[in-house]
């Protein structure tokens, strides 16, 4: 919904100030997916709202649950033809969800391991669009009674956040703004591939909302050939931009390492990867995830479990603090990396 083109049409209209808040309070807190829902609004209103300011501009067009329930995954339809995924997940045991939100379809990195990657970029997402996958998931857990409670967002579907600054930046105020979202900022958080000078002005917008850095190779050759955007912003560049962003926010920052068989899971790459967060500083700030990667159409294999086990212990020998991320919806093709346009 594009709640300032909602406020044109009450205004033309000439209706009073409080129908706003009305409006903005039934879709977003309590899940209204059309005006007709919206019982207090007089009739002819009702009417006239549904063509002039649309509540949701996504189309479902299918929605897989996984077996084990903790993930689902929507393919929703733009209003050009165009499709995009997106995914309700569980990180843990409990009644909070996530939701992992899309920025673009297709996007214009081009990492080789990722599916998405692959497709290349069709277009940015309006920040309509964008919140609207938020939107999509409240009305669907009221619709399909899903137990629980939604209280995170994750930038971690399609695109590359910061290819297209401007419109994440509406939709993180759109996300947080109590009047409508209303999530706590240190409930979302941004995924980039590296666009360094993005870094820099998110820690100057969003200093209390998370960021994660995907890095997954710590000597640049390597990573110039896994995630192509490394030419344009090498490692000193990105780690120039992390000290900066942790200098203003304080906050900590999530490196995200896919482990890729034979590629970066050696001992020789944990100890360049240690030695990134030393040049970078402040590894009390500094958290490791290692991904261990969901098949793609691609040429690449997960590293097998020991040696992410021993990859994962030779990072904390080196005073590093290291998870090893778990997968959720692969069955679906609904994990990191494997969200794609279908039809
Ligand atoms: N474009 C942004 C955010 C979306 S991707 C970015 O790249 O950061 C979310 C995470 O999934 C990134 O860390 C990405 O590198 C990782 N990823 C991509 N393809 C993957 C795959 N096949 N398996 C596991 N993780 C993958
Ligand atoms: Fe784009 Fe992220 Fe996939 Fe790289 S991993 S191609 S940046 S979506």
């Amino acid at each position: 919904m594009d709640s300032a083109k909602l406020a044109r049409a009450l205004e033309t209209r000439g209706e009073p100030k409080y129908r706003l808040g009305q409006i903005l309070e039934a879709v977003y807190k309590k899940g209204a997916a059309s005006y007709a829902d919206i019982k207090t609004l007089p009739a002819p209103l009702r009417e006239a709202l549904e063509p002039a300011a649309p509540i949701q501009s996504l189309k479902e067009r299918r929605v897989l649950i996984s077996k084990d329930g903790r993930a689902r995954k929507a393919a929703l339809g733009l209003a050009d033809g165009l499709a995009i995924e997106t995914v309700l997940l569980k990180p843990k045991p409990g009644d909070a969800w996530t939701v992992c939100i899309s920025v673009q379809a297709g996007c214009a990195v081009g990492c080789t391991f990722c599916a998405t990657g692959l497709m290349g970029l069709k277009r940015d997402l309006t920040p309509e669009e964008i919140v609207d996958q938020v939107l999509f998931w409240i009305q669907y857990m009221r619709r399909e009674s899903v137990p629980g409670r939604l209280t995170n967002v994750v930038y971690m579907g399609m695109g590359e956040p910061f290819h297209c600054y401007e419109k994440v930046a509406e939709s993180l105020k759109a996300l947080t703004d109590p009047a409508r979202i209303g999530l706590a900022q240190r409930h979302v958080a941004v995924s980039t591939s590296g666009l360094a000078p993005g870094i820099e002005r998110f820690a100057d917008d969003f200093p209390q909302v998370g960021l994660a850095l995907s890095l997954h190779a710590a000597n640049d050759e390597l990573r110039s050939k896994l995630v192509p955007v490394n030419k344009a912003y090498p490692l000193e560049r990105l780690a120039k931009s992390l000290r900066l962003y942790l200098e203003k926010t304080n906050r900590r920052v999530f490196l995200e390492y896919v482990l890729l068989s034979g590629e970066n899971d050696r001992p020789v790459h944990a100890d360049e990867l240690a030695g990134f967060v030393r040049r970078v500083g402040k590894p009390h700030l500094i958290h490791v995830n290692l991904i261990v990667w969901n098949p793609t159409d691609t040429e690449h294999a997960a590293s097998p479990a020991i040696a992410a086990r021993d990859f994962k212990a030779r990072l904390e020998d080196a005073g590093l603090s290291v998870t090893i991320r778990k997968n959720l919806g692969q069955d679906i093709q609904g994990a990191c990396g494997q969200l794609i346009q279908t039809d």
